[in-house]
């Protein structure tokens, strides 16, 4: 069949043409997980309650709440509820807010603000309706203790510990597909969820799971995963839920400020 030497040239043709396009589909699909990364890592670094704050100020005002979160992160990351109000309405002011930004900011600080506010839009879980606080409890603590030293330094604390009684349900903060359901040395019994946004979120040190669970069953965000104990290697420590966040490239972030998020500002299950 390709024995015809202008058919061969077309077959050639053909590959070399496949061949590109599979490169640059390579490549962009490089570029885009390396983005969606760095927005989780951006967006993991903003404070809750400045967030929470700029979303409310900017509704009040009809403004875009990711341009003023991007703006107090690139100028000075902490401002109090009754600032972040007199400032979009100073920005409400202006014709329109790439306008007031465009008369702070020179070219290169205007477009890096808005490179961020497109990242912490689109790739923070900074939207209030659909994630849920995974204890429900009057008694729980948890602190930011990411990156603390484990096993006398030898590994970094990667998640957030979330204290509370035994067998206090475990909810699964977002919707998405069980992955792992079992045992492992340090988890002990736990859960592993991949969320829709592709993250994988680790609820170690369970008591038991729910017992009708099976891998590959989807789950609704606050569905009860499990039951808070101090399985694996937090055995004979105060019971507490292990969380974390791995990115789909396969890197842990810190969950700390969207747990205080989800925890002040998101809705609440059913459950105490
Ligand atoms: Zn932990």
């Amino acid at each position: 069949m390709f024995n015809n030497p202008r058919t061969s040239t077309r077959y050639s043709k053909s590959l070399i043409l496949l061949l590109i396009l599979l490169l640059v589909g390579t490549w962009y699909v490089r570029e885009r997980n390396r983005y969606e990364q760095e927005g989780y890592l951006l967006a993991s670094s903003l404070e809750a309650d400045l967030v929470y704050q700029c979303q409310t100020a900017a509704r009040t005002y009809g403004l875009d709440w990711s341009l003023l979160v991007s703006f107090y992160l690139q100028t000075r990351r902490k401002a109090t509820t009754e600032e972040i109000m007199n400032q979009a309405a100073v920005i409400k002011e202006s014709a329109s807010e790439i306008q007031f930004f465009e008369k702070i900011f020179d070219e290169h600080e205007l477009k890096l603000m808005l490179h961020h506010a497109r990242q912490i839009k689109r790739f923070g879980y900074y939207f209030s309706p659909q994630y849920v606080f995974p204890v429900q409890s009057k008694q729980l603590t948890y602190k930011n203790t990411w990156g603390a030293d484990r096993d006398s330094g030898k590994r970094k604390h990667q998640g957030t510990d979330i204290f509370a009684k035994q067998s206090t349900p475990i909810l699964s903060i977002t919707a998405g597909r069980i992955e792992k359901l079992g045992w492992n040395q340090l988890g002990g019994k736990r859960v592993g969820i991949r969320d829709i946004h592709g993250n994988y979120l680790y609820y170690a040190h369970l008591s038991d799971y729910r017992n009708d669970l099976s891998k590959g069953d989807s789950v609704l965000s606050g569905e009860i995963i499990g039951y808070m104990g101090d399985t694996g290697n937090a055995e004979g420590t105060p019971d507490h839920l292990h969380l974390g966040i791995m990115t789909h490239e396969g890197q842990w972030i810190n969950p700390y400020q969207f747990l205080l998020y989800w925890n002040k500002y998101s809705k609440k299950s059913g459950a105490d």
